[in-house]
C-alpha cells in the first residue's frame, strides 16, 4: 500500500522504452529475477511529471513532520500553500530534534496463536527521513516552478 503525490497542473501520461529491454532482463526466465518481467510489452506508461510515492505510513508521517495536520490517505495543497510546505520541509531538514520522533526501531508482533494477524516493521532511521525530504523537496520545487500544487492518493 503506498500513496503517491502528482502536481495539479495540466500532464498527461507518456510512454516511455524499458530500462531492462535492452539488456533483455525482462525476458521470462532470466537469471535476475529482481527485474524479469514476462508482461513486459518493451514500453513503459508512466506520468510525464515528477511524482512522489511512498508507503501510507511514511507518507502521511512526511505530511505531519512538514506540518499538514491530519493527513489523510488523500487529499491536496494548493498552489498557494506550496511556499509554506518548503517551508516545512526545511525547517524539518534543519531539526534533528523535530525528526527525532520518527525515528522508530523495528518490531514483529502476532502471527499465529496471538489472535492478531502478523505485523513487521522494519523501522525508520534518520537517513530514511532525509532521503524522503529529499525526494519530497525536489518535487515541491516541481510544483512551485510550474505554479501548481499537488495532490495524493
Ligand atoms: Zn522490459
Amino acid at each position: 500500500m503506498s500513496i503517491t503525490f502528482y502536481p495539479d497542473n495540466d500532464w498527461s501520461m507518456v510512454e516511455r522504452s524499458c530500462d531492462y529491454c535492452p539488456e533483455a532482463k525482462c525476458s521470462p526466465g532470466n537469471p535476475d529475477p529482481e527485474h524479469a518481467d514476462p508482461w513486459c510489452t518493451g514500453s513503459i506508461r508512466e506520468p510525464g511529471v515528477p511524482t512522489c510515492n511512498f508507503a501510507n505510513g511514511n507518507a502521511t508521517a512526511l505530511l505531519r513532520l512538514i506540518g499538514v495536520k491530519s493527513p489523510g490517505p488523500c487529499g491536496e495543497i494548493t498552489g498557494a500553500l506550496v511556499p509554506e510546505i518548503q517551508r516545512g520541509v526545511i525547517a524539518a531538514r534543519n531539526s534533528r530534534k523535530r525528526r527525532l520522533p520518527h525515528d522508530a526501531d523495528a518490531y514483529d508482533v502476532g502471527g499465529p496463536g496471538t489472535g492478531h494477524c502478523r505485523v513487521i516493521s522494519f523501522g525508520n532511521t534518520d537517513d530514511q527521513t532525509m532521503r524522503r525530504l529529499d525526494y519530497f523537496q525536489e518535487f515541491l520545487d516541481y510544483c512551485k516552478a510550474q505554479g501548481c500544487g499537488f495532490y495524493w492518493g
